[in-house]
């Protein structure tokens, strides 16, 4: 029997709701397989520990979590301490640590729960994002010159390397060469930025010869939100810079129904370090403790931490518990529903427990 080694980091406000739902999936999966079991340590980090000590993490906490195979990442973030606190406290350290480069984002609508879009439903919208994690214009470079004066200047500087471009196009094309309708779109602005989203062109032309299987084209990322939102099937996998796929899959979340039901995988694709799975959502202090969180998105990125692991049926095992509940209509508010974090567990489990 294989066994992994699993670090939980609930953290802050529903972090903790919705990594315990979660947690029992798994549970449950691993007893229903008998191939794997997971093997799961408790890290008490984040915003509590920061007003306790100081610190969101202890000083050696990429090296605690080193020996891992994966992370299970809850939320961080608290009213009463700053965003960029809890951001540069936790997860991007984390992140930038071990490499993980690709940030990967699927999208689907799922069954029984309804898009904004008009007429678009489940299989009319089937996406993967690939967020380039790790440089272009969140690298943290830039300045302010003549602070608070008249002549004051701030800068923001993006930088693309031609090493990052290169693996995340890379990782992009080989994962739209796993999926089925093999398509990638590669999104710049390359038409007002004429000098890193040229370099990102060239390097999605070069990258494209090595996977002659796979179809792709271009847009510019202000005519891609358009696209998103009116031809939603014309798309397959895409790829964008840190900000521009931050925002495209903002804007994914709301079609496909809710930030509730929005995973993604930090991942290192070199396999080099362990790689972080976590809800796109953030800690949701208005809904903490009155157990509503929706767990889907959680359970989503579960089930993508088991195919990293390499456990794709327990995976797929858990997509389809997920989309029959939903189907089933157990809801919770945010999706129009009526259901509590745990009934939508609970169905979830014993939909894992049941199926042939
Ligand atoms: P952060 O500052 O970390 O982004 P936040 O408190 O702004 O956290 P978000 O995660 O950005 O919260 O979510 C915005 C709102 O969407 C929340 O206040 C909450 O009402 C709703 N929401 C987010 N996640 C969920 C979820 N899993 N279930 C139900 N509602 C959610
Ligand atoms: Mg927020």
């Amino acid at each position: 029997m294989k066994h992994y080694k699993i670090a939980a980091i609930p953290a802050d406000g529903i972090g903790p709701e919705v990594i315990d739902a979660g947690l029992q999936a798994l549970d449950v999966l691993a007893r229903r397989d008998g191939g794997f079991a997971l093997d799961v340590t408790h890290f008490d980090w984040g915003s509590d520990r920061y007003k306790k000590t100081g610190a969101l993490m202890p000083d050696d906490g990429t090296q605690q979590l080193k020996g891992f195979d994966a992370i299970f990442f809850g939320a961080v973030g608290a009213p009463d301490v700053p965003d960029h606190v809890t951001l540069w406290g936790l997860r991007l350290p984390i992140c930038q640590g071990f490499d993980q480069y690709a940030n990967v984002r699927p999208t689907k609508i799922l069954p029984g729960i309804s898009s904004p879009l008009e007429g678009v439903g489940p299989g009319d919208l089937d996406w993967v994002i690939v967020r380039e994690n790790s440089e272009g214009e969140y690298s943290g470079h830039g300045g302010r010159a003549h602070k608070g004066l008249p002549e004051e200047v701030g800068t923001e500087v993006a930088i693309f390397t031609r090493v990052g471009v290169t693996r995340i196009m890379r990782y992009a094309f080989r994962l739209a060469q796993s999926r089925p309708r093999k398509h990638l779109t590669v999104v710049t602005k390359s038409n007002a930025q004429r000098h890193g989203m040229v370099m990102w062109d060239e390097i999605a032309a070069e990258v494209s010869r090595e996977f002659p299987d796979v179809t792709w084209d271009k847009m510019l990322v202000d005519a891609m939100t358009v696209r998103m939102v009116k031809k939603p099937r014309s798309l397959d996998t895409i790829v964008a810079t840190n900000l521009h796929a931050d925002i495209l899959s903002d804007l994914a979340g709301a079609l496909a129904g809710s930030l509730g039901v929005a995973p993604t995988g930090n991942i290192d694709p070199e396999r080099r370090f362990p790689s972080m799975f976590e809800p796109i959502h953030g800690s949701a202090f208005d809904i903490t403790g009155k157990g509503i969180a929706n767990p889907v998105a959680t359970f989503w990125t579960a089930s993508q931490m088991l195919d990293h692991l390499g456990e794709p049926d327990a995976a797929s095992r858990l997509m389809r518990a997920v989309e029959k509940v939903c189907a089933d209509g157990v809801l919770t508010p945010d999706v129009g529903g009526k259901a509590s974090t745990q009934d939508v567990t609970d169905a979830v489990c014993e939909a894992i427990r049941i199926e042939n």
